[in-house]
């Protein structure tokens, strides 16, 4: 079993103010079942990947008062260009600004498991530990990365999509799967669908239109990864790059911008 971090902004967090310093109360150890089940799960390979892939969709779900949980499977230590940057340095720079875009986009618990870069295996412990935390929140949505991109796509991104599919289809779904998180008390969950970023083939698109602008002041968060929003990406600068692609996404959609995932319908 993993060790790992929770935290949870105080409640009036989020949107609103996103100026003040971010507070939070962190913990060791496994979270409790929140009362209520929360709305979606974003399970990320790294720090940065979720609101590259999802930070539009995440801060309109919070703005209609759905409760999203990030998890974040690694500690990021491995990206960077900089070669005077420890690991462990910049997996402490990740985390806070992890935090910092997570509060912006007012999602209401961070759980870090802090798995190094470049280390996720499918192993029965991480397809455990997944499981774990959908029966804990029980989410009607999960939000992770397409496993299925060809040729080019980082190892630990397929390994995440993997082992988030099959930990929500079937072993989250069957009580017999693990009996012993049955006898601590966790229930099986139908969670209801999956939606997949980086999808090669995109098939659901959400409206960001509204929210578009919260998602690159997020990104901007992540300044160890992409400055200000203004380096060179795709040979072009990245703000650029972004508001095409997500126009692009939303092409004949009738809205101006859109993130597109591939999506996973269960229906039994
Ligand atoms: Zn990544």
């Amino acid at each position: 079993m993993r060790s790992y971090k929770l935290y949870s902004p105080s409640p009036g967090e989020g949107l609103e103010t996103p100026n003040e310093p971010f507070t939070v109360a962190a913990s060791e150890g496994l979270p409790p079942s929140p009362p209520e089940p929360f709305y979606a799960m974003v399970i990320s390979p790294h720090p940065d990947d979720s609101e590259f892939g999802a930070a539009g969709t995440v801060a309109k779900w919070s703005r209609e008062a759905r409760q999203v949980v990030y998890v974040v499977c690694t500690n990021g230590d491995k990206g960077t260009r900089d070669l005077t940057l420890e690991p462990h340095d910049l997996a402490r720079i990740r985390e806070e600004e992890q935090l910092q875009a997570a509060r912006m986009l007012g999602v209401r618990e961070v759980v870090f498991l802090g798995y190094a870069d470049q280390s996720l295996e499918d192993t029965p412990d991480f397809r455990k530990l997944l499981v774990r935390l959908i029966r804990t929140y029980r989410p009607t949505v999960v939000v992770t990365a397409d496993p299925y991109r060809r040729y080019l796509w980082h190892r630990d991104h397929r390994i995440t999509g993997t082992v988030v599919l099959d930990a929500i289809f079937p072993f989250a779904r069957d009580h017999l799967a693990y009996p012993d998180l049955l006898e601590e008390g966790l229930q099986p969950h139908k969670v209801d669908e999956a939606l997949l970023w980086a999808s090669e083939d995109p098939d659901f698109c959400i409206d960001i239109t509204k929210t578009f602008e919260v998602k690159l002041a997020a990104l901007r968060c992540h300044k160890s990864q992409v400055g200000n929003l203004d380096t060179e990406f795709h040979g072009y600068q990245m703000q650029q790059w972004l508001e095409d692609r997500h126009r692009q996404m939303a092409s004949n959609k009738g809205f101006e911008f859109g993130e597109a995932f591939h999506r996973v319908e269960y229906l039994w």
